[in-house]
This record gives structure tokens, sequence and C-alpha cells, in this order.
């Protein structure tokens, strides 16, 4: 009957069974993975998991060892909006206690995918991601940030050059850059995510493979991984190509975000919710308490307890008795 954030958030059951969640190496009596993005899939994959069926074609792309697909009668994945398959984990102990997990969330409707969802279980305890949970992160509505970036494409007479993360924001990308008159190039990263996403969804991407043979002209787009940003052959294709380089993440709601990565421009579409989304999930699940993870920790509790008057803390990794608040 606790939550602790060790490999991964942990919840330990009456039963003393415990439920291990986004692990590098899980080792619970049931292990959850919430989505295939890496900072939550696995390193050293265990037996079984439980886990959409997209995930696990994802997690095929990304890792050479893939765990089974495990059911739990306690455990039930409800959809979290914020990239391809990705779930929260509503969790019943058999003692009466609800847990909700949230893996990363997005309460919007982004195009193919639609956005989380408040259980309808009622829960005790939740825990709640904190990627944004900062008063100043708030966002645009999605179709205003895809028009500007729509338009900065058109008004663009270079190659441009697009970052954002290779599972999700890449597709939703793509979708947008299929409304321009751009040729759109992937590379193979993006190319293998693309296709179970294709299947599950019954989408069409309008891409060609970027290669060695491509030379980028002014007609062009090639979407790239936002960690490849840093490396030194988007430098090359600047210098040799002129191309323009334009990245889509909720960071740019902070201008250091353009400055640091060195972009011609920036666009605050993201998969998370933005912190007054976060605040909205708190208030429209309702729970007994709330534990905060992933990002903004201390922030988002903080303000879940000022704000909206629950009882809230930070998970800290291996922080060992935490008690009851
Ligand atoms: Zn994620």
């Amino acid at each position: 009957m606790t939550v602790r954030y060790r490999d991964g958030i942990e919840v330990t059951l009456s039963t003393g069974e415990r439920v291990v969640c986004d692990a590098d190496e899980p080792d619970g009596d049931v292990n959850v993975v919430s989505h295939a993005h890496g900072d939550h899939l696995y390193e050293r994959a265990p037996g079984a998991v439980v886990w959409s069926p997209l995930t696990r074609e994802l997690a095929a792309v990304r890792r050479d060892e893939l765990p089974a697909t495990a059911t739990d009668d306690r455990l039930t994945l409800v959809d979290a909006g914020h990239v391809p398959g990705a779930r929260a984990v509503v969790i019943e102990d058999p003692d009466g206690t609800t847990y909700c997990y949230t893996g990363d969330l997005s309460t919007r409707d982004h195009r193919y995918l639609g956005g989380f969802e408040p259980p309808e279980a009622e829960v005790d305890t939740l825990v709640i991601e904190s990627t944004y949970g900062e008063p100043e992160y708030v966002f645009p509505p999605p179709a205003e940030a895809a028009a500007a970036f729509r338009e900065w494409v058109r008004e663009t007479d270079t190659p441009v050059l697009v970052f954002a993360y290779s599972l999700g924001r890449a597709q939703e990308v793509q979708l947008i850059l299929g409304e321009t008159d751009r040729q759109v190039y992937v590379t193979e990263a993006v190319a293998a995510l693309n296709d179970p996403i294709v299947d599950a969804f019954d989408l069409a991407f309008d891409v060609a493979r970027y290669g060695g043979d491509v030379t980028l002209d002014s007609g062009d787009a090639l979407v790239l991984p936002s960690q490849t940003n840093r490396l030194s052959f988007v430098e090359t294709l600047v210098e040799e190509t002129g191309a323009q380089k334009a990245a889509l993440s909720g960071w740019a709601v902070d201008s250091s975000f353009r400055f640091a990565g060195g972009y011609d421009a920036t666009f605050p579409l993201s998969d998370h919710c933005d912190f007054e989304e976060l605040l909205a999930v708190v208030d429209a699940v309702d729970p007994e308490r709330v534990y905060t993870c992933h990002g903004s920790t201390d922030s988002l509790a903080r303000e879940v307890r000022s704000r909206l008057g629950y009882e809230a803390r930070a998970l800290k990794r291996n922080q060992t008795s935490l008690g009851e608040f």
C-alpha cells in the first residue's frame, strides 16, 4: 500500500506484490510499460509486461528483447493521449484502494490521437507526470501552433530541417508537412516507427526515405529526431544547402529553447499536458492524494496543494520512508 520511485514507479499492494511501472530493469510481480519513449521503456527486458499492443510493436523497433504481453485482472489500461500506444494504468488493490499512474499524458486531441480522459473508477491515489509542472508552461491550442509552423514552411524558400521526437511528434509533423507542397523526407529511425503507427491508425504518410543519394533543395523538408540537432552532419547540411532549422516542442514556450538549439524557428506543439491541463486532470480525477513524478515534481505538488487543496507530494527517487502524508 505504498508508492515509491525506485527503478520506475513502484506500487506495493496489500498482498505484498509489487507493480513496477516504466523501469529500466523491471523486476516487479507485475510490470507495466506505459509507452515506448526511451525514458519509459525497459533496458533489460522482463519476461512479461502489461502494455498496449501498439507499444509492444514500437518496442520491437527500439529494443532487441521483446517481453510477452501479460494481463492482470487488477490492472486496467486507459488511453493516455501522449503518443501512439500510450496508456495510463489503473490498479485496484484487493483491499479496495485504487491507484492511477498516468505515465506521460495529454488531454488534447491531436489529429488521429484522442486525449486522456479520467478513469471511471474512483481513484484514491493519483501518480501524475510533471514535465510541464510549472505555471509558466501554458501552450496555445495545437491547431494554432500547427498553423504557425505550416505558414513558416510556406514562407521559407530554402530546404527545411524539422526536429521532433521520433515517436509521436515526428508523425504529427509529417502530417502537417503533408499539407504543404514540400517533398518530405524521413530518416530510417523515423520510418521504422511510422510503420506500426500507419497500421494501427490507418494513416498514410506521403514521405520518402532520406539517404546519401538525396540532395535537399528548396522544395524539400527533412524530419529529424530531435537529439540529432547536435550532430555534425546537421551543421554540414545547413552549410551545404542553406537549410533553415525548425523544432516543435512544448519547451518552445520558453524563448531560450530556440537559442540553445540554434533553431531558426520553434513552435510550441507538445505531446504533454501543459501546467493548466495537469491541474485540470487532478481536479477531474479528484483523488484522496497526489504524487508527482517525472519533471517539475516539487512545483506541481506545491501548486496542487495551494491551488486545488489536495494532499500532494513529489516522489523522490530512492526515498525510503515515505509513510502516509
Ligand atoms: Zn513520453
